[in-house]
């Protein structure tokens, strides 16, 4: 019989609660005992929700203090030299691996394939001893069944996987480690077998990026062992993400099931499955509720792939899946009052998700032609919300009298704006963000209510901004920003501004520990309503001669940071973006701020997971960057700004983008960015990141003369410029003062010394 299979649920909780269980722990104010009760009671209720939701199989060992890699890392016994104890390693060795403590420097942290979530990178050593610490998944699965009763899919992430991910080890042994790994793996899944898990959940998404056949054969040559050492156990074999390049290899390992993702496989799952067949031996995992996006399911279009694959895979033996884990999505659209009807109706988040597979899943077992009420109701709303105005009615975007090349080529531009801007040698700048202090995130929460008027909200915003003008005079810097105290987030700030977006109250999701963030949701066609920064840049300029630069996040950014409609490409919503902020852009050149920067620190994140498909993304997220900035005149200066970068792979996107001037975070890989600039030339303005923006730390004058010295080293020297790293928005006043004048005094030096 046809069943339903959930791949992972969200953690954080419908209000964050797990969010402030584990910050308060971390601050002191609750105890070990605290926090491991407090966590109990959202993972088990976390489990009640999906077993009142009527599915079949509900994901356990998902559940996590931190991040599951790091859980993975931790059973393992995968833990850095640094931080082992000596009597036994616990709850803070875990979180000191996680965040950092007097031991030493927390793991190194990056993103989980093209999400934004991140996860802990694990470090081997050579002292690594190969050990199951803890079966932890054991731990999970035996709680549920014995508080809930739930008979639950155990969920662990897949030995490859998890060693692709890992660090510390040359490409060489990278068999010999899995060699070591295969044991342990073996050891947990015969205990989880043999305390009656039926069915065996081994996430291995690395599969569906782009692989070589020498990696695939040592995959194929793990599973066979694998299967083989635990034969009796159900091992379920699955991917998410994309599309399982080498298929035919795949779907003939000997194990239970495979499941795939039929949602962001551009098809190919299917093409596969059609061409090449699916074995009658194995259950086939059919995800197909986006676990990645917000946008309730289109149930008939569900209906007709399953009656495709029925033709080819027997109908007891498809499982109905979200397309990957739910941690990607927000919880539960219950709190979310203030978005018109016709938004919400068009919306599912987790919760929403678990009914619509139950939905599904009763249609097929139900054997009838008819649909049920509630499936016909759910489906009229997906209808209308497709007929909206605000959806249908797209003009045609094409580029027809939209610029994306400037006027004059960099090297002619040049010129003119040396003489425009007449800057200092070694011009010095900020990223855009100064401290955002308690009182003005109140005053926001307090405008927000309705308890604050707009006058006396935007008169504190001026004051800070008098306050920071102030202070970059008395510091000395070249180039001047407002500081962004209206914004509470570089994307929601313009998502609350630009039509076709819309703000969830509560829709929440982990990006990385404890932090969460709230993508708007890009529902309908975006377009530019009124200025969003002109007034508070323009006030910045009034107060000095020195040129403030106006502040925007690009258009790449904005859509790989918001939740986007899935009726029209990705390419398209970001040109509708870009197009918007050709306006702003317009607005604040009319305004006389001649200088603007464009964020775009997202723009690497949004690489798609195969390598056949990057060029085409990086093409046309260049291009929107461009239409957003070309038509501004040549002697307007273009900046932009990256963080957590690596750069080798993009440099020449980097380069198209024809941003005057590009700062880039660096902090956490200096060494490697100057050996980019070695190989490549690099002409445009530039500022590498001369102190770590993270570190409360104050950064010494001398520690920057030298970033600045080995960045010269490859870098012209004319067209250096001098910055933190990031925004300083995280940071005290105190910390940001004293680290400006530092890097002031080590500019004059560096600048004496050349
Ligand atoms: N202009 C932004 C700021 O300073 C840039 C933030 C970022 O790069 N993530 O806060
Ligand atoms: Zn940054």
């Amino acid at each position: 019989m046809l069943q339903t299979s959930n791949l992972g649920y969200p953690r954080i909780g419908q209000e964050r609660e797990w969010k402030r269980a584990l910050e308060s722990y971390w601050q002191g104010d609750i105890t070990e005992e605290t926090l491991n009760e407090k966590m109990k009671q959202i993972r088990l209720s976390h489990l009640q929700k999906q077993l009142d939701s009527g599915i079949d199989f509900i994901p356990v060992g998902d559940f996590s203090y931190y991040d599951h890699v790091l859980d993975t890392a931790m059973m393992f016994g995968v833990i850095p030299d640094r931080f082992k104890s000596k009597q036994n390693d616990t709850l803070e060795t875990f979180f000191s691996m996680a965040r950092g403590s007097e031991a030493g420097q927390a793991s190194e942290m990056t993103k989980w394939f093209d999400t934004n979530y991140h996860y802990i990178v694990p470090e081997f050593e050579a002292s690594w001893t190969p050990q199951v610490k803890e079966n932890t998944i054991l731990k999970a699965y035996k709680e549920a069944k014995k508080e809930l009763g739930i008979d639950g899919k155990p969920v662990i992430l897949g030995p490859f996987t998890f060693l692709k991910l890992s660090k510390g080890y040359e490409p060489k042994e990278f068999s010999t480690l899995l060699g070591k790994l295969t044991p342990l793996y073996e050891q947990i899944i015969k205990e989880l077998h043999d305390e009656g898990a039926s069915l065996i959940q081994l996430d291995e998404p690395s599969l569906v990026t782009s692989l070589s056949q020498e990696d695939i054969n040592q995959f194929k040559e793990l599973y066979k062992k694998l299967t083989k050492a635990v034969p009796e156990a159900n091992i379920f074999l699955q991917t998410y993400f994309d599309s399982v390049d080498y298929y035919s290899e795949i779907v003939s390992l000997p194990v239970k099931g495979l499941g795939l993702d039929f949602k962001h496989d551009k098809g190919k799952n299917l093409q596969y499955i059609k061409e090449l067949g699916f074995p009658n031996d194995k259950i086939l995992g059919v995800g197909l509720i986006d676990g990645r996006n917000i946008w309730k399911a289109d149930l008939m279009k569900s209906v007709q792939l399953l009656e495709e694959l029925k033709g080819l895979v027997s109908s007891e033996r498809l499982l109905i899946q979200t397309s990957s884990s739910l941690l990607h999505v927000p919880v539960s659209l219950n709190q979310e009052v203030k978005l018109t009807k016709e938004l919400k109706d068009g919306l599912a988040f987790a919760d929403e998700k678990l009914v619509e597979l139950k939905l599904l899943g009763d249609h097929f077992r139900s054997g009838s032609k008819e649909y049920s009420q509630d499936f016909q109701n759910h489906q009229k709303q997906v209808e209308q919300f497709n007929q909206s105005p605000f959806r249908k009615d797209i003009e045609a975007q094409t580029l027809a009298g939209i610029k994306t090349e400037r006027e004059l080529s960099f090297e002619k531009r040049k010129g003119l704006q040396e003489k425009k801007w007449n800057l200092p040698f070694l011009p010095t700048t900020t990223i855009g963000s100064f401290p955002q202090t308690k009182d003005m995130r109140q005053a926001r929460t307090k405008w927000r209510k309705g308890e604050l008027d707009d006058l006396k909200y935007e008169s504190l915003i001026n004051e800070k901004i008098e306050k920071w003008i102030d202070i970059q005079e008395k510091v000395g810097l070249d180039v001047f920003v407002h500081g962004e105290f209206e914004r509470n987030d570089m994307v929601e700030y313009f998502g609350e501004k630009l039509e076709g977006f819309a703000v969830t109250k509560n829709g929440w999701v982990q990006s990385y520990g404890s932090r969460c963030v709230k993508p708007p949701v890009i529902y309908g066609n975006v377009n530019f309503d009124q200025p969003m920064t002109v007034k508070e840049t323009a006030y910045a300029q009034t107060l000095t001669k020195k040129p403030v630069k106006g502040m925007l996040t690009g258009p790449v950014t904005i859509l790989n940071w918001s939740f986007v409609r899935d009726d029209i490409s990705n390419k398209e919503v970001t040109r509708q973006i870009a197009k918007a902020l050709v306006e702003e852009i317009e607005a604040l050149e009319n305004a006389g701020i001649e200088m603007i920067q464009v964020d775009e620190p997202a723009l690497r994140e949004g690489l798609p997971l195969k390598a056949e498909d990057q060029q085409e993304y990086l093409s046309w997220a260049v291009e929107s960057f461009r239409i957003a900035t070309a038509h501004v005149l040549p002697t307007s200066q273009i900046h932009t700004h990256m963080c957590y970068c690596e750069f080798h792979d993009i440099i020449d996107s980097i380069n198209a983008l024809d941003a005057d001037v590009i700062s880039i975070e660096t902090s956490r890989s200096h060494g490697e960015l100057i050996q980019i600039f070695k190989t490549n030339v690099y002409e445009k303005g530039i500022g590498l990141g001369v102190y770590d923006i993270h570190s409360p730390r104050i950064p010494e004058i001398n520690d920057m003369v030298q970033v600045i010295e080995k960045a010269l080293e490859v870098l012209p020297a004319k067209s250096f410029w001098v910055n933190p790293d990031c925004g300083l928005k995280t940071r005290t006043e105190d910390q940001t003062i004293a680290a400006l004048e530092n890097m002031v005094e080590a500019t004059k030096k560096a600048r004496s010394l050349i």
